[in-house]
């Protein structure tokens, strides 16, 4: 199936209400399509149209203390994960937020991390190589 991607909104991930169905698209799947798994058990993890763009950008790459890379991108909101741990602001890879390690809900696979600023906002950095999506890295 074929996608046009085009910026809407100030932002690279057009949400697929905004498209619809793909030429040859049923409905369903549609909906499937419009779903972010978890790469290890294929649960649901988030959707497209949650796809959120920080500074400027979906897509951010970190280091952490112990040398490991991670791509990350970021989500308003991610229904299938589950925060484990006190949110610290050590090592935070977005100033003044806290994170808080994101497992998934379903099979407890790290899939990222939750960032809250304490001011009652927040998103979701989820590591891009440990999710299905049907959406252009
Ligand atoms: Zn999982």
């Amino acid at each position: 199936m074929l996608r046009k991607w085009v910026v809407v909104h100030h932002t690279l991930f057009p949400t697929l209400d905004e498209l619809g169905p793909a030429a040859g698209e049923s409905l369903l799947e549609w909906e499937v399509a419009r779903r972010v798994y978890c790469a290890a058990c294929r649960a649901p993890v988030s959707d497209e149209d949650q796809r959120i763009n920080y500074g400027g950008a979906h897509v951010h790459r970190f280091e952490n203390p112990q040398g490991l890379r991670f791509r990350i991108g970021c989500f308003a909101d991610a229904p299938g994960c589950v925060s484990v741990g006190p949110p610290t602001l050590e090592w935070t890879w977005f100033a003044g937020h806290a994170w808080q390690v994101a497992s998934c809900r379903a099979c407890g696979a790290h899939l990222g991390w939750c960032y809250t600023d304490g001011d009652g906002g927040g998103f979701y950095g989820l590591i891009l190589d440990r999710l299905l999506s049907s959406a252009p890295p």
